[in-house]
């Protein structure tokens, strides 16, 4: 094996690790767990929206309602009093103002009811739908996640049985192309640290080599590879 066999076959096995990490990086699973995420962000600023604006009118309703209970009360009392066969003229027109007066508040507080009533039921039902809707979205969630978990590990699995393989592979190489091809590759930030010249273009970086890097990359032998002016893979012949 010449040396640019055992450089193209580290180089293969690194495209393999790369693809394979840009699978887990991309998984469709991953990227619909984000949209949901950010979904279920709003799905829960709707619910505390919604429950923070039904608070003051549940409150309303509730004094509403303590008050049709109180004047009821109130009615009942008076009105036996009114039946009351001790009572004198004078405490039967006082007991009847009062009445009067308790039979308004009741209406009143009985139409405050219903109106509160009215009020809320519309809120309430929308904070059952969004409610429905955050559990479905929770249900996906976990789905999600336990399947981004499992391909990962399977992706991890297939990366480290890739980078074992890649142990031999490299030590064919002899060590001054080996040292320059690593170089190139944490330059690139890992990844692969060479590429081929495709229609005059670095399949690196894709940028189009000038003329004058063509004519240089022809001259170019194993053990003088040149990198690519704008990415520094070495470009292989
Ligand atoms: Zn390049």
């Amino acid at each position: 094996m010449d040396s640019l066999e055992t450089l193209n076959a580290l180089v293969d096995a690194d495209r393999w690790i790369e693809r394979v990490r840009g699978q887990k990086s991309q998984l469709p699973e991953l990227k619909e767990l984000g949209v949901l995420e950010s979904e279920m962000k709003s799905v829960a600023s709707q619910l505390s929206e919604l429950n923070e604006a039904m608070l003051p009118i549940k409150a309303e309703l509730s004094g509403a309602t303590s008050l049709v209970i109180q004047m009821t009360e109130r009615r009942q009392e008076l009105e036996h009093r009114l039946a009351a066969p001790s009572a004198t003229p004078k405490e039967l027109v006082a007991v009847q103002t009062e009445l009067d007066h308790v039979n308004t508040q009741l209406n009143y507080a009985q139409s405050s009811e219903v109106e509160y009533f009215l009020e809320l039921e519309p809120m309430e039902l929308e904070l059952e739908s969004v409610s429905e809707r955050a559990k479905e979205m929770v249900a996906r969630r976990n789905e999600l996640r336990e399947s981004v978990a499992e391909l990962s590990a399977t992706l991890d699995e297939e990366l480290n049985a890739l980078v074992q393989g890649r142990v031999p592979l490299i030590e064919n190489v002899p060590t001054p192309l080996r040292d320059l091809y690593e170089r190139a590759r944490s330059n690139v930030g890992g990844g692969v640290g060479a590429a081929r010249v495709v229609s005059g273009r670095c399949e690196g970086c894709h940028i189009e080599l000038s003329p004058l890097d063509v004519d240089r990359l022809k001259k170019t032998t194993e053990s003088n590879l040149m990198p690519c002016p704008e990415c520094g893979r070495l470009l292989l012949p």
